[in-house]
């Protein structure tokens, strides 16, 4: 099995409402993966269909090489963790209880519910009873559940909502440490900025259509957007200008200490070369296009009656 999960065909349809068309999706083993989209594009219905909670209308959906609603279905259970978009728990319950009672349904010790009540900051807060939690205790609360039992396939449904500036750096640090474990993970987010260094691929899509799907540099060279390289330092009024036109150079921005220029990645080597030829620069830096960049690229009209021709 070289796939964690394969959809092929895959058709969602609620009585009129398409929420998924023939989707066909390959996530390799051990790779994390961004789905992203605007609201109602299909993301939770796509991680319904992996979870065996929906049934396809067509076409097949396959996770860790079965189908989840067929005979493995509840081996399949156990294998992976779920975090869905609005976390409930029994208010009664403490933190620690609830945990317990997820950990005993996948046959974990106390020991590992113990852990991972420290692993996301809520050892302290354990005992106390979950309806006195903050919106964040108990997203933190969700993830602990969902790594109850260190699952091969782990499904984020916006991980990151409710949560604060350093709870989302320690969860961005969790997924870095579970990547390198070889944790399959789906992290589905309307949230661009900051993930792009935690995935190895995005999928986006798009009223029920994947627009896109690849590593952030095979969407890139699939865009042929721009990558921008900015140059600091001194120079004469017009020095760059004139260079710059010199060499057929037309998309740049300059004042007499910054110099920003848009260029094909084929060009980049030459224009870092140029800017390097004179000392009058002193730092140089290259910004590929961002995944926002990206994102907003493969939503544009153009690009979605492109993917539906
Ligand atoms: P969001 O970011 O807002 O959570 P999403 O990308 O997760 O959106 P889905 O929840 O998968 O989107 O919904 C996709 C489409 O399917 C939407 O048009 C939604 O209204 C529709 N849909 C989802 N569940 C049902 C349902 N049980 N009955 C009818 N329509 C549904």
């Amino acid at each position: 099995m070289k796939h964690a999960i394969e959809f092929t065909d895959t058709c969602k349809e609620y009585g009129r409402v398409r929420a998924l068309h023939g989707l066909n999706l390959q996530v390799p083993q051990g790779e994390v993966v961004g789905l992203l989209g605007h609201n109602g594009a299909g993301k939770t219905t796509t991680i319904k269909l992996i979870l065996g909670i929906i049934e396809p209308t067509r076409g097949k959906v396959e996770v860790l090489g079965s189908s989840p609603t067929g005979k493995a279905a509840r081996a399949l259970r156990m294998q992976w963790g779920y975090l869905p978009e609005s976390v409930g728990f029994y208010e009664q319950l403490s933190g620690r209880e609830v945990l317990d009672y997820f950990a005993r349904l996948k046959r974990v010790g106390g020991r590992e519910r113990d852990q991972l009540l420290e692993r996301v900051g809520l050892a302290e807060a354990a005992r106390r009873r979950v309806k006195t939690y903050s919106k964040g205790m108990r997203q933190r609360l969700g993830l602990a559940q969902a790594l109850l039992g260190r699952p091969r396939l782990l499904l984020l449904d916006e991980p990151t909502v409710g949560l604060d500036p350093i709870a989302v750096r320690e969860f961005y640090t969790m997924l870095d440490d579970l990547r390198r474990q070889g944790t399959t993970v789906i992290l589905s987010s309307h949230v661009l900025p900051g993930i792009e260094q935690h995935i190895d691929r995005v999928a986006m899509l798009r009223e029920g259509t994947l627009q896109a799907y690849g590593t952030l540099d095979e969407l890139r060279r699939q865009t042929g957007l721009p990558l921008k390289i900015r140059a600091s330092g001194r120079w004469p009024h017009g020095f760059w200008k004139q260079r710059l036109a010199e060499q057929g150079i037309a998309h740049y921005r300059v004042n007499g200490t910054h110099l920003e220029i848009e260029t094909q990645s084929e060009s980049q080597l030459d224009v870092m070369r140029l800017l390097l030829s004179d000392e009058s620069v002193q730092n140089l830096d290259v910004h590929p296009p961002s995944l926002e960049s990206l994102y907003i690229h493969f939503n544009s009209p153009d690009v979605r009656e492109a993917a539906h021709a």
